[in-house]
């Protein structure tokens, strides 16, 4: 008999997760509610053309009502190789289009995938890899994010020799320094970094590009090159004020974090910004002691960046659980300082004025001037890619759209035979999901430049675009009928 209603997923108590960064929001289902959620699934696989890697959904869900997570595991890794890391911090497009939305819920696919891939602490023992030998072709990856990751694992089992450089001390890119632990443990990261890098990936650690190595000379070494570099260069709103010590922004602010360097938060902190990384900030202030930690963004809420998911419901509900205040519609227009620190945040309420066959536009009432104490100032207001890295000679060369990114053909190669490039900086996307198909794409893009198709496993490839075999006016319907 089946039962329609979602198995409810428990969380640790506010009070007593907002003083760990150990201690995870969300429990993870036991066997038993893993076996319950899991059955629910019909296996129409709609949702798999919601997810930007085109993962077997439905194939994967299966296994698990079956009592088979390690075919989970596998149908997982046909496409991506951070299964743990996936089913806590995805922003799970997947279930917002699942049909079984308003049939008691849509299947936790996100809590599935955690608890399947957290059953198997070494992959190695339930996966049949590949042991290719070396085709004799070496390709550079620079950036050891999600998507250079990838792309080293899935070249490397076909017998790609892969050199990755990373500019910091510890892999794991925005995973590591952008989602805070208390998402994302670090035995989480440690378990499934140290799987793809165990299958033979040269790591370089602490290697500047353009410093420590220059990019021609690793053009002229390597037959391919991917390039995942990400966006590392911060934005900021340039409010006076802003250069006193104690404004910062939240990608500096979360990397320290994450290397467990001192920040002194104080007790209150300002955030300003509406998305993902504005709460990532608000609740690592929080479990570094702040008291009132305040949200300020510009728009309404329902205008805020991933809106409307049920992955911004979720982060939302949760800051808010743990004393996390959201002011909507408002503009800081100066941080006021004592010395060289912001003591003072000042502001005005905003007004939405419609605009003609655009969004809703934020326009300040400067009549009424309104105030804040502050302790630190967060700037959660995005970042962009600087290519400067690369040299005159070749940022020349490389085509870039309006908005920065590298033009990428079909298969992810730049303007530049040979150079791929992948993952935040390359994407509109910016999240986890889609950096992993970037790196997706570029391998099959990168073992066809090599000429090497004819040497691999087939049966490693990833596999692009599975979600064309299942219907797209479905998906539309879905899509329409939730809004988006
Ligand atoms: S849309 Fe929902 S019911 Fe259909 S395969 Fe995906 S998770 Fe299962």
């Amino acid at each position: 008999m089946l039962n329609f209603e979602r198995v409810k997923i428990s969380h640790e108590d506010p009070a007593a997760r907002v003083k760990s960064f150990t201690l995870e929001p969300v429990r993870e289902y036991s066997t038993e509610e893993a076996t319950a959620e899991a059955s629910r699934c019909i296996g129409c696989n709609i949702c798999t053309q919601a997810c930007p890697a085109s993962l077997d959904i439905g194939g994967y869900i299966k296994s698990t009502a079956v009592g088979d997570p390690a075919q989970t595991v596998r149908i997982v890794f046909e496409n991506l190789p951070f299964p743990a890391i996936i089913g806590r911090v995805c922003t799970h497009l997947c279930e917002d289009i699942c049909v079984l939305y308003d049939t008691g819920g849509p299947i936790a696919i996100r809590h599935l995938k955690r608890y399947a891939a957290d059953q198997f602490p070494d992959y190695g023992k339930i996966l049949d890899l590949p042991r290719k030998k070396f085709v004799g072709k070496r390709v550079a990856v620079i950036g050891g994010g999600p998507s250079g990751l990838t792309a080293a694992f899935y070249l490397t089992i076909q017998g790609v020799r892969v050199t990755l450089f990373e500019k910091l001390p510890a892999l794991g890119g925005f995973m590591k320094t952008g989602i805070p632990r208390y998402r994302l443990p670090q035995e989480t990261l440690d378990k499934e970094i140290g799987f793809i890098t165990s299958q033979g990936v040269d790591v370089h650690l602490g290697t500047e590009i353009g410093k420590d190595i220059q990019f021609s000379q690793i053009m002229n070494e390597y037959d391919a090159v991917y390039m995942a570099v990400g966006n590392q260069t911060p934005h900021m709103t340039g409010t006076p004020g802003s250069d006193a010590v104690n404004v910062m922004h939240a990608t500096e602010f979360l990397r320290k974090a994450s290397f467990g360097e001192h920040v002194d938060v104080g007790k209150n902190v300002a955030i300003i910004g509406g998305g993902f990384t504005a709460n990532d900030s608000s609740r690592t202030s929080l479990r570094l002691g702040a008291k009132n930690v305040v949200i300020m963004y510009r728009r309404r809420d329902v205008d805020r960046p991933g809106y409307p998911t049920m992955n911004a419901d979720e982060e939302l509900e949760e800051a808010e659980e743990e004393n996390v205040k959201y002011v909507w519609e408002v503009t800081p227009f100066e941080y006021v300082k004592e010395g060289n620190r912001v003591t003072k945040l000042r502001y005005w309420q905003n007004e939405m004025v419609a605009e003609k066959g655009g969004r809703a536009k934020p326009v300040p009432i400067k009549d009424k001037v309104l105030e804040m104490d502050v302790d630190l100032v967060i700037e959660a207001t995005g970042q962009e890619t600087d290519y400067s890295f690369m040299g005159d000679e070749f940022a020349k060369m490389l085509r870039l759209t309006p908005h920065g990114q590298p033009i990428v053909d079909e298969n992810n190669m730049t303007s530049i035979p040979g150079l791929f490039s992948g993952g935040d900086s390359t994407n509109s996307n910016r999240d986890l999901i889609s950096a992993v198909r970037d790196a997706d794409l570029a391998v099959n893009g990168i073992l066809q430049y090599l000429n090497a198709m004819d040497q691999v496993s087939e049966e490693w490839l990833p596999i692009l675009d599975r979600w064309k075999k299942y219907s797209p006016v479905s998906a539309k319907i879905a899509y329409a009928e939730r809004g988006m």
